[in-house]
């Protein structure tokens, strides 16, 4: 055993003090696993055998993923180049960071929101500038707004929020957009996008269509409608000149061609995924309605996952549900994000949640 004051190697202070990203834990036996936003369907066999059919194991895949940049490009009405691929979202966000962001420079982002971002912030040598949830556990866009500088390279939007739920609206992001400098990146967050059914939310899509190609970059993923988590595959609409700068501090070929197959194959098979999609969706809405009936106070949700704000209560709240075989991810202090997985998880989550409100304070 070596202690860190024996390490001859010199690691820098800001990464040695950095945790590294917490995942949520995995399942044993036969719990329901509801602590990373998974999708619970299983992969469709078509997903499947494009995955079997990609190239050889022996090759590399191709560094541009040019087939799935132009396929999304005609889905979004923008050049591939316009386009850009990662290893997950989160990845695309890290490589954001690095381009715009450094040392004297600060990002935005609204708190609690993606447990990644402030290690983005770290990495990059950024200060992360963190602007609590308002009313409802949503963003406070004014607030947002208001705290942008002359050091403000980068906002982080996330709507739906991980891990509390609400939209933004596209009232609110247009406002946003007003108020904030040409020459700062707003990165709209969209990871949970799919399963929205509020018509007031954002659209990236719709963003980027009425506004052209500006200082938005719109972030979506493949890891939650499309099932494909353990592929690790998501994508960036934007700027291609922001993207090329994004491309140009990603290492290199780390999408893989079963990672982009399957997403082709997720984009050919996508009216039975957003079937399933839309299946998440209304079970979410019957656990918010069954948790409000049992006294919670959930905030509006529009992922696929719920927030019960339990406070001091989180990590005993979390035992609760965990002897009771579902697997949740408690934010001590603050809640506990529950995934919305499995038909038969649902009535158990509202049967264990019932008991838990009882003995809160
Ligand atoms: N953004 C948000 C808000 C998320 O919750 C997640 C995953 N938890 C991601 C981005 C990253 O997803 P992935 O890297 O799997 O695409």
């Amino acid at each position: 055993m070596t202690d860190s004051a024996d390490l001859p190697v010199r690691v820098r202070p800001e990464i040695a003090a950095l945790p590294s990203y917490k995942q949520g834990k995995q399942a044993g036996g036969d719990a329901f696993k509801l602590s990373s936003n998974e999708n619970p369907f299983d992969s469709l066999p078509g997903v499947v055998e494009a995955v079997q059919g990609a190239a050889a194991l022996n090759r590399y895949p191709d560094a541009s993923a040019a087939r799935l940049r132009e396929r999304l490009a005609a889905r979004y009405d923008v050049t591939p180049d316009d386009v850009h691929i990662g290893a997950g979202s989160v990845s695309i966000l890290h490589q954001l960071a690095l381009a715009v962001g450094g040392p004297g420079t600060e990002m935005i982002y609204a708190w609690r929101s993606f447990e990644a971002y402030p290690g983005l912030a770290a990495v990059s040598g950024t200060t992360a500038v963190e602007i609590p949830l308002g009313e409802g556990a949503r963003h406070d866009l004014a607030a947002i707004a208001a705290a942008v500088t002359d050091r403000t390279r980068m906002i982080i939007v996330c709507s739906p929020n991980n891990p509390t739920g609400p939209i933004v609206t596209q009232e609110e992001f247009d406002d946003l957009l007003a108020r904030v400098p040409a020459d700062v990146l707003v990165v709209l967050d969209e990871a949970y996008a799919e399963f929205v059914t509020d018509a007031a939310a954002v659209d990236g899509r719709r963003v980027l269509a009425q506004r052209g190609l500006g200082n938005v970059v719109v972030l979506r993923t493949f890891s939650k409608a499309y099932g494909l988590a353990g592929l690790r595959v998501g994508y960036a609409i934007g700027h291609r000149r922001i993207l090329d700068a994004a491309r140009a501090t990603a290492i290199p070929l780390a999408v893989t061609a079963q990672a982009e197959q399957a997403a082709l194959a997720s984009l050919d098979a996508e009216p039975e995924l957003l079937d399933r999609v839309r299946a998440i969706s209304a079970r979410r809405d019957r656990l918010v309605a069954g948790l409000r009936e049992a006294g919670w106070d959930v905030p509006d949700a529009q992922g696929n996952f719920v927030w019960l704000a339990t406070r001091a209560e989180t990590l005993d709240a979390a035992a609760a549900f965990e002897e009771a075989g579902l697997i949740v991810r408690p934010f001590a202090g603050d809640g506990i994000r529950i995934s919305v997985g499995e038909h038969e998880s649902v009535d158990k989550v509202l049967r264990v949640a019932a008991s838990v409100v009882r003995t809160l304070p």
